[in-house]
């Protein structure tokens, strides 16, 4: 449901306006679904904004048409049924919007009417979702979502992953709810599109997308993988304290501990309220946060009462929407990437230009359809935005060049000039060749990231680097690195050569999921490895299994399946897992090895033992259900010695507590 045009409405009759009304009141249904309950927008925020604006104003001339359901006087979306529902005491309603400074002056006008006096203040407006915050005698015992505004979701355990949710406040009130926006800071969105689109995931589409997705996450420890952050911006209700306007209750809420936002003015004048929105507007990309607008509220609590709320808004503030930066800017080029799974994506490189507060020459084009779509040519004059504020596009050409013709991609890669396939269901053209110089490259940076095998300094640049010197050719290759190897490369010098071997080593230990999910198989992402690795249990029997085997895993597709036995078949895919295997990784589950074997035994490690390092000892007797000190006591059941053993063994010796060297520990293991 992309298309929103719709007709000019100004000589149909009455009827027709009706038809007019359900059908936008239906498109507005669906993309309020889509961006509330499913995180996913299909449209532009100012497009959804078009569209609402164009039935306010339908709906005012012609209130015959009036609903108690028409998204005109709805807050937001619906409770998910995946968490336990909570009805808010305090309605959390929306704010109404605000496009043109006249607006402004009118908003100004209506509150006038009302309080001789009016004090306002002016905030950013941080774009995220809203949440409320309960607290008892002190400690936050609920967080929730806005939901409808009056039933919300229960998502107090994601919420207490956020670090700058104060868990207990420096006052120990009763009672206090506060409200909220949750956000992922620009620098935290770009982490998460880049992890998505190495790991050719669809990747978020702006950041209040990520945020309210990353706090509606089933599993609490993804949520907190995601670094979100919160400002907290209004008292819903409080018992211990008493106030009286909204400046008076940020100071306090900064007092108790909450964050909240890092600007607001405060003035009697509604020119310098525009002053200072214009002011938020030129600094919104130095923001450590996105911002969609500025929010103008009436300070006094009194003043609000006496203006008192429609269903939907308050009628004591109102929300400036910023309009989307776009620049013209000239295409200078097309270039094009080869993804890890050969993915082809073009890329617009043009004359930079300065967009949101950073300055950006490069926006993905996607493939051959958008640019279709967009009748693209290089020499064009187009048009960028940041979507979301963030990730430069390309909205449209706004001057063709002469005698330009539309763009096509290459037939062949533009690295290994292997003949391209196009993958007829997903618009995506692809090098199938499995040598593919880039697509190595891509599948190292790959295997490398965090949430592979964690090798902290191989980073794009290292692996290019690498890979044409022609010392790593595939993931096996990196684990015969030496310390002069790395010294051979372009800003390397001995701290940091020692710092990556000893990353590299460190990587051997990741888990079998680690291993396999490194490996980039395609559609075999991180939760799809965990299970192979839980089914199968070590590297061999993963690849030795067949397709029906697989697919008795619950969650594993036929798709995923065929891709997983597909890699396996390849011959150079295992003669690599055979090198892996032999340079000594884990190639086994975790769970594989676990016993009771250690139960109730306490082991204190000293010295440097000959082969195991300090966390392999100690991951063994983890797994094998003991623990470790760092203190030798009467408690302790062995000391496990290697060479230069120094005072923890005096200790043991002189308490009589059994000391063992590693030949013993691996001797009590088999
Ligand atoms: P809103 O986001 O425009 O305004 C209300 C919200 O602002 C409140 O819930 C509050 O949490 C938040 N806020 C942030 N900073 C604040 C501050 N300092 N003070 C007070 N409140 C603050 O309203 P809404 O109804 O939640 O959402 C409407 C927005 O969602 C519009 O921008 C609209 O374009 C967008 N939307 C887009 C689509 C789409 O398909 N693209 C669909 C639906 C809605």
């Amino acid at each position: 449901m992309k298309d929103i045009q719709f007709k000019n409405t100004d000589n149909l009759s009455v009827e027709e306006i009706g038809k007019v009304i359900e059908e936008l009141r239906q498109v507005i249904e669906y993309h309020s679904d889509r961006y509330y309950n499913k995180d996913a927008p299909e449209i532009e925020d100012y497009e959804y904004d078009a569209l609402l604006h164009k039935l306010i104003d339908l709906e005012e001339k012609y209130p015959m048409f009036y609903s108690d359901t028409s998204p005109t006087v709805r807050v937001g979306g619906v409770a998910q049924n995946t968490f336990a529902q909570v009805e808010h005491t305090v309605q959390m309603g929306s704010l109404q919007d605000v496009f043109s400074f006249d607006e402004l002056r009118e908003f100004d006008n209506r509150v006038r009417q009302v309080v001789e006096k009016p004090l306002y203040i002016v905030e950013p407006k941080i774009d995220g979702l809203s949440v409320s915050l309960v607290y008892k005698d002190g400690a936050l015992v609920q967080g929730s979502t806005r939901g409808n505004g009056f039933v919300g979701e229960d998502v107090t355990e994601n919420i207490r992953t956020i670090k700058t949710v104060p868990l207990k406040l420096k006052e120990k009130l009763p009672f206090v709810e506060v409200r909220g926006e949750v956000y992922m800071s620009p620098v935290n969105f770009k982490k998460l599109v880049e992890e998505q689109e190495l790991n050719e995931e669809q990747p978020a589409k702006n950041p209040r997308n990520a945020a309210a997705g990353s706090l509606r996450q089933k599993n609490p420890k993804i949520t907190a993988k995601r670094n979100l952050d919160i400002f907290v911006f209004n008292i819903q209700q409080i018992e211990g304290a008493e106030i009286t306007g909204h400046k008076q209750s940020l100071d306090y809420l900064k007092s108790i501990g909450f964050t909240v936002s890092p600007s607001y003015f405060v003035t009697d004048n509604i020119e310098n309220v525009i002053g200072e929105i214009q002011k938020i507007g030129d600094n919104r990309g130095d923001y450590n946060f996105g911002i969609d607008g500025a929010v103008v509220k009436v300070d006094s609590l009194s003043d609000r009462e006496k203006l008192g709320s429609t269903a939907k808004y308050p009628k004591w503030a109102v929300a400036y929407k910023y309009p989307p930066e776009e620049k013209e800017t000239k295409l200078l080029d097309i270039s094009v990437q080869v993804g890890r799974t050969g993915a082809i994506t073009p890329t617009a490189v043009f004359e930079p230009i300065q967009l949101a507060g950073t300055t950006v020459s490069r926006a993905v084009l996607h493939n051959q359809d958008f640019i279709d779509e967009k009748n693209i040519s290089i020499g064009d004059i187009i048009v960028v935005r940041k979507a979301g504020d963030i990730i430069p596009e390309v909205v449209k050409v706004a001057q063709h060049i002469q005698n330009g013709e539309c763009y096509k991609l290459p037939d062949v890669c533009p690295s290994c000039g292997a003949k391209l396939v196009k993958d007829e269901e997903q618009s995506v053209i692809r090098c199938i060749n499995s040598a593919c110089p880039a697509q190595c490259v891509r599948s190292l940076i790959h295997f490398c990231s965090r949430n592979a095998m964690d090798i902290e300094g191989m980073g794009e640049a290292v692996c290019l680097q690498l890979s044409e010197k022609g010392l790593v050719k595939n993931f096996a290759d990196i684990y015969s690195l030496t310390f002069e190897d790395l010294l051979e490369l372009e800003g390397f010098a001995k701290k940091k050569a020692e710092n990556l071997i000893n990353a590299i080593n460190k990587s051997k230990e990741k888990d079998l999921s680690n291993l396999i999910y490194g490996l980039g198989i395609r559609e075999v992402g991180e939760k799809a490895a965990k299970l192979l690795s839980k089914k199968f249990k070590s590297l061999d029997s993963i690849r030795t299994a067949t397709k029906e085997q697989i697919m008795e895993i619950d969650g594993f597709g036929e798709v995923m399946a065929e891709f997983t036995v597909e890699y396996f078949n390849d011959a150079s895919n295992n003669e690599i897992c055979d090198k892996l295997i032999a340079q000594n990784l884990n190639t086994s589950s975790a769970e594989e090895n676990t016993s009771e074997l250690f139960a109730g035994m306490t082991f204190v490690l000293t010295g440097t033992l000959p082969t195991l390092s300090r966390k392999d000892a100690s991951d063994i007797i983890e797994k094998n259900g003991g623990k470790t000190s760092s203190s030798v006591s009467k408690k302790t059941t062995y000391v496990l010695a290697g060479e230069e053993a120094g005072s923890k063994l005096d200790k043991a010796n002189a308490l009589g507590v059994k000391v063992i060297t590693e030949e013993e520990f691996l001797q009590m293991l088999k």
